[in-house]
């Protein structure tokens, strides 16, 4: 692989920026500064009226995922091309085994459909039900596979959620493996209490998706878990934060001293609920996800969590769907499949709306992308930092560059986009995995397969310190 000389440059980092060259040999990081070394065939890239960072990190995503009778419409390669086409990286999906399923096998199963991944990529585990056997192959999820993360659900009953007692077992097992616990909180009781009765009331549209999830219940359910981490004395991660009491629910235990860690998804702080009384079934469907978009009022305390440290990392749950596969649930909302793409905005759309607007410095937003999750997941710092020896994950972004988003020219694998039309000012020019220069101002040059799979360790002390 030649050397890449990235010239010129604004690089910035987490906690700082400079006007830097970057070089990159071998796949690594290996100088930073002026008047760099290089070999006489190195890749030169003029970056001197753009930003460079360190690529972003998706820590929510679903790729190939079956589910609600369908298998999401994005697989490992075209989900992973429109990420690195968006500036991202690395990502971490989750492993779906189904009831009773040995966990180690699912991974098995996720590994080989990862194989066509043109990023690097690591897995959370779900645990999708709870028994002695799930309990025991945690164990070596974490010691001989590098799962470190679990997520456990308090929605969904009947499928994946949890009752209290095995979600404080499970979380006292990751606390005795040094794995961290990450919960989807909606109160999965009395959402299906509010789509029976929605059902019974004849509310079958979309609209009653978000009828039947206030916000109430996600409140509740980042508040339990809270409660269960703190008593357990585990660190939490809490996924997808979308209301306000959520969002205060953290900031509360976090004043406290509980180690909590908040992410939130693009969508959230821009999309409000209106979407749900749109009549063209497909656009209300399109955005149907869980939790859902909220009224608008949330925006700003979100936005508030974001800039304060509450809500330190964002994903995108990229879940996407086809109009057709949305269309499953054209007589009954409850069986609309639930997820929105999103997974090659998150930056362009981060980027627009927090830096853009002056809400967000470059630095935070670097933290919010890419930093903080490399750290609290224990890919830091091989990934999320602009360090000498670390992977050369690294893009550049034109600020004054703009992109409509679109279904039309998106690379994610759907016709639909909860972005479609929006004009955004800040665009990704090129992005290099471990070096590679994948994508090239427009062009797509990676090759399926070259992504790497991203064991991580689990956590220590130093880590609890991190949090
Ligand atoms: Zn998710």
């Amino acid at each position: 692989m030649t050397d890449t000389l990235i010239r010129g440059g604004t690089l910035v980092t987490a906690d700082g920026r400079r006007r830097a060259d970057l070089l990159c040999r071998e796949g690594l990081i290996a100088a930073v500064g002026t008047e760099l070394a290089h070999s006489s065939d190195a890749e030169v890239i003029d970056a001197g009226d753009c930003f460079v960072l360190p690529g972003g990190i998706d820590p929510h995503t679903h790729l190939q995922l079956p589910m609600m009778g369908t298998v999401v419409a994005d697989d490992f390669y075209s989900g992973t091309t429109a990420a690195a086409s968006g500036g991202t990286t690395t990502i971490l999906d989750f492993v779906g085994p189904v009831r009773g399923q040995s966990p180690l096998e699912a991974l098995a199963t996720w590994r080989s459909w990862a194989d066509k991944a043109v990023i690097d990529y690591g897995f959370h585990m779900t645990v999708a039900w709870w028994g002695p056997r799930f309990s025991e192959e945690m164990a070596s999820l974490v010691r001989d596979h590098g799962i470190t993360s679990f997520k456990f659900f308090l929605a969904y009953k009947g499928g994946l959620m949890l009752p209290d007692e095995d979600l404080i077992a499970g979380f006292l097992r990751c606390r005795e493996l040094g794995a961290l616990p990450q919960v989807h909180a909606e109160n999965g009781e009395l959402i299906a209490y509010l789509q029976a009765k929605m059902l019974a009331e004849g509310v079958t549209s979309p609209l009653g998706h978000v009828l039947s999830r206030p916000p109430q219940c996600e409140g509740e359910a980042t508040g339990r878990a809270i409660a269960m981490a703190e008593i357990v004395d585990v660190p939490l991660y809490v996924v997808h934060v979308s209301a306000a009491p959520a969002a205060r629910a953290i900031a509360d235990a976090r004043s406290r001293g509980v180690k909590v860690i908040g992410e939130t998804l693009p969508g959230f702080l821009a999309i409000d609920d209106s979407v749900y009384r749109n009549a063209d079934f497909d656009f209300a469907a399109g955005h149907v996800m869980s939790p859902p978009y909220r009224p608008r009022e949330h925006q700003a305390v979100l936005w508030q969590a974001v800039q304060d440290g509450t809500l330190s990392t964002t994903g995108t749950d990229h879940c996407c769907f086809t109009r057709a596969q949305k269309r499953l649930g054209q007589r009954d909302f409850t069986r609309i499949p639930n997820g929105c793409g999103g997974i090659e905005d998150r930056l362009h759309v981060l980027w627009h709306l927090g830096v853009n607007s002056g809400r967000i410095s470059p630095e935070r937003f670097v933290a919010l992308t890419s930093t903080n999750a490399a750290r609290n997941f224990n890919l830091w710092p091989r990934k999320g930092c602009l360090e000498v020896g670390a992977d050369a994950d690294v893009i550049v972004l034109d600020p004054a560059r703009t992109k409509t988003l679109s279904a039309a020219t998106q690379r994610q694998n759907t016709d639909f986009s909860v972005w479609e039309g929006m004009q955004v000012k800040g665009v990704v020019v090129h992005t290099f995995s471990r070096g590679a220069h994948v994508w090239a101002d427009g062009e797509l040059r990676a090759e399926a397969g070259r992504g790497r799979y991203l064991p991580r360790q689990p956590f220590g002390d130093p880590y609890q310190a991190r949090v």
